[in-house]
């Protein structure tokens, strides 16, 4: 941390910050410039956190050099880390490719999704059977009654199972049917959960909350590695901007940003970030080429009937043509799918 000290602050307004900051254990270096001073604090300055040192006479502001995470940091861990779902990898040279509904709507429906996403050589299937809508009158998933036949859907065509936990409640119950925990954009600061899935030994699938910043975001995969669960994949999803000609904006700067600053793998979700299906493959094929570990598509056999996310869902040939693309650029840029 630096503290920039104003222009107007004098020598007793820096010494009383050196003193303040020597009674909290922290070394100081004072560097005097032409036009004012910086102090460098040396020490773990974790005891400052919530210290307003900008009240101090003479302050002009405290500037953070270093983030609040570490263990999803990229100094933590520079060669990166591989989250590992059974046998499955996601952050290798692999690119993981994870296909299905927006949510879980029949027996038929599923079953005809996961063949789909099989033929296409994906290894995950996703479907929600909690969701998170943004009305409550919308569907709302079958809810418990979706899980086994998502579970069932992804057994038959060996397939692991990506789905939405809404509340530390359900992790038990939920955690008998899914390979992977996904926490939607909407649950992304639901600290209670995030603190709950990092007790757990299940993958999280962590989505970037719909106004979030890059460091909001990786804080929130902080607290569930806190916990001890570090298989933990980020997943950019399109945040909101002013632009309304799609659902969201894909920060495709997301991508060599987390590369930078974390060791977490990170994919990305076309569906949520258009909005619309036209746009799933030229997104899917910009995440990838950005540097990005794997897609996540909503992948619909009816898209037309779909009960949730219609407008977005790609039918299974079309998932199948992108993966075959994505089958093609892969070796350019080092990676396998
Ligand atoms: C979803 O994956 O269906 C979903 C609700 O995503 P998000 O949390 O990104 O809106
Ligand atoms: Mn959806």
């Amino acid at each position: 941390m630096v503290i920039l000290m104003k222009r107007t602050a004098t020598e007793k307004d820096v010494a009383a910050v050196a003193e303040f900051l020597k009674n909290k254990g922290l070394g100081t270096h004072i560097s005097k410039g032409q036009d004012a001073t910086i102090i460098g604090v040396i020490g773990d300055k974790s005891c400052l956190a919530q210290t307003p040192l900008e009240m101090l006479p003479g302050v002009e502001k405290a500037v953070p050099i270093m983030q609040s995470y570490k263990l999803a940091s990229r100094a933590f861990a520079p060669e990166g880390r591989v989250c590992h779902v059974g046998e499955e990898e996601i952050g290798g040279k692999k690119l993981a490719l994870i296909g299905g509904p927006c949510a879980v709507e029949s027996e038929e429906q599923i079953f005809e999704a996961a063949r789909g996403v099989a033929a296409a050589g994906a290894r995950f299937l996703r479907g929600g059977a909690y969701k998170p809508r943004t009305s409550p009158y919308s569907f709302q998933g079958l809810e418990e009654k979706g899980l086994p036949l998502l579970r069932q859907a992804a057994d038959a065509y060996g397939l692991k199972v990506v789905s939405e936990i809404i509340s530390e409640n359900l992790i038990e119950s939920e955690g008998q049917y899914v390979d992977m925990f996904q926490v939607g954009a909407r649950n992304m600061q639901n600290f209670r959960l995030l603190r709950e899935l990092g007790r757990c030994k299940i993958p999280v699938l962590l989505k970037r909350g719909i106004a979030s910043t890059i460091d909001e975001w990786l804080d929130a995969a902080e607290y569930i590695m806190a916990g001890g669960n570090y298989n933990v994949v980020l997943c950019e999803r399109g945040i909101r901007t002013f632009e309304t000609a799609t659902r969201n904006t894909l920060d495709i700067c997301a991508v060599p940003v987390v590369k930078e600053r974390s060791n977490l793998p990170i994919i990305v979700d076309p569906s949520h970030a258009a909005g619309k299906a036209a746009y799933i493959r030229s997104l899917s094929l910009a995440g990838i080429a950005a540097g990005a570990d794997g897609i996540i598509v909503e992948v619909h056999p009816d898209p037309m009937n779909a009960k949730s996310d219609a407008a977005q869902q790609i039918k299974p040939d079309a998932f199948c043509a992108l993966a075959e693309d994505i089958r093609r650029i892969a070796p350019v840029l080092g990676r396998e799918a």
